[in-house]
């Protein structure tokens, strides 16, 4: 069996980037994709953010000229998951289902799934009112009412950053008690743009042909029944990092992040975590294509070094 010099996990931006620096180094990368080709921003319409598109581009519009893009330098992508690593020596050894990899490198990019209600119509919605990312959608909905859900510093974080241009922000919460911290729970009930609603739970959407009209609220004690007219809600729940497979041969913090040193090294030589699975902050397309970027560089160095 020949060993690859990187094998590289999940295809979002930061799979994607490392993907094109890693082929253009001549190191002939393989790529696993697993369940979602293309990564978070398949699951989005226009993106606005991703430098270089005057006009934006559509999230899986950007995520396939990625690919023909890391395929044109020779990138091998295999539509497989990995189900199970021993990264306890060199080679590092990797199985999707009974297919063993080895590699001299792996660069982990498995992202972080952001967490939703489990509303019956997400699929439906998703982009079309439904949002699970502030920064990257708040912009479409300025000068509007806007709904954030959530009760966590995300919430807090979502709302405030909401109603710099939204011109009002209803947070919803479940619970009477917020679980945020209270600098940041302050910081929101202090803001005379948002308007808190407790305890509610957000039951179901109301939508027509261009999307998301209103929510359908529960109130937690009383029973009591409301429509809210909106046509935004944001999801702000927190994110589920996909770093379980990992934990014995890389740290986490304590929602499960990957820590790296040194820009993307992990604790175990010659593995590198690249993009949303390593970044509790910033969770964008760009900030993970730049981590990719640095994790094939890094994994190019430690190369040259062994
Ligand atoms: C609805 C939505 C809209 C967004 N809009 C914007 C926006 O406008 N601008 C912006 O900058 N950001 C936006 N984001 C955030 C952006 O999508 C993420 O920051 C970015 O996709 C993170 O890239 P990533 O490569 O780290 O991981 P992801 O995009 O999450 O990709 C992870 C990859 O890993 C794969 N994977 C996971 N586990 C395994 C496994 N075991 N084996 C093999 N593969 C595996 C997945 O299949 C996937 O290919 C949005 C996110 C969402 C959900």
């Amino acid at each position: 069996m020949s060993t690859n010099e990187v094998t590289i996990i999940g295809t979002g931006p930061a799979g994607l980037t490392a993907a094109i620096y890693a082929a253009r180094a001549a190191l002939n990368p393989v790529v696993y994709a697993g369940v979602q080709h293309g990564g978070q921003l398949t699951t989005t319409t226009e993106v606005e953010n991703f430098p270089g598109f005057e006009h934006g581009i559509l999230g899986p519009k950007l995520m396939t000229d990625m690919t023909a893009q890391a395929e044109r330098f020779g990138t091998k992508i295999n539509y497989e998951e990995i189900t199970k690593v021993d990264f306890s020596s060199q080679p590092l050894k990797l199985w999707a289902g009974d297919h063993l990899i080895e590699s001299k490198t792996v660069i982990i990019a498995t992202g972080a799934t952001a967490k939703t209600l489990g509303l019956k119509s997400e699929s439906k919605l998703m982009g079309r009112g439904l949002s699970t990312c502030a920064t990257c959608d708040g912009f479409f909905y300025r000068n509007k009412r806007v709904v954030v859900a959530g009760g966590g510093d995300s919430a807090m974080e979502e709302a405030n950053y909401l109603s710099k241009i939204c011109s009002e922000v209803i947070l919803i919460h479940r619970r009477n008690d917020f679980r945020a911290s209270k600098i940041m729970a302050e910081r929101a009930r202090a803001n005379p743009k948002i308007k808190i609603m407790t305890p509610w739970i957000v039951e179901d959407t109301i939508s027509d042909e261009t999307g998301l009209t209103g929510l359908k609220l529960k109130h937690a004690e009383t029973g009591e029944t409301k429509n809210l007219e909106t046509t935004s809600l944001f999801m702000a729940i927190g994110h589920k990092p996909n770093s379980d497979l990992f934990k014995p041969w890389v740290d986490t913090d304590s929602h499960g992040y990957i820590k790296t040193t040194n820009h993307t090294a992990t604790k175990t030589p010659g593995v590198f975590a690249a993009g949303d699975i390593a970044d509790p902050l910033f969770k964008q397309a760009i900030t993970a294509a730049g981590l990719g970027c640095q994790a094939a560089i890094q994994a190019s160095k430690f190369l040259e070094g062994h």
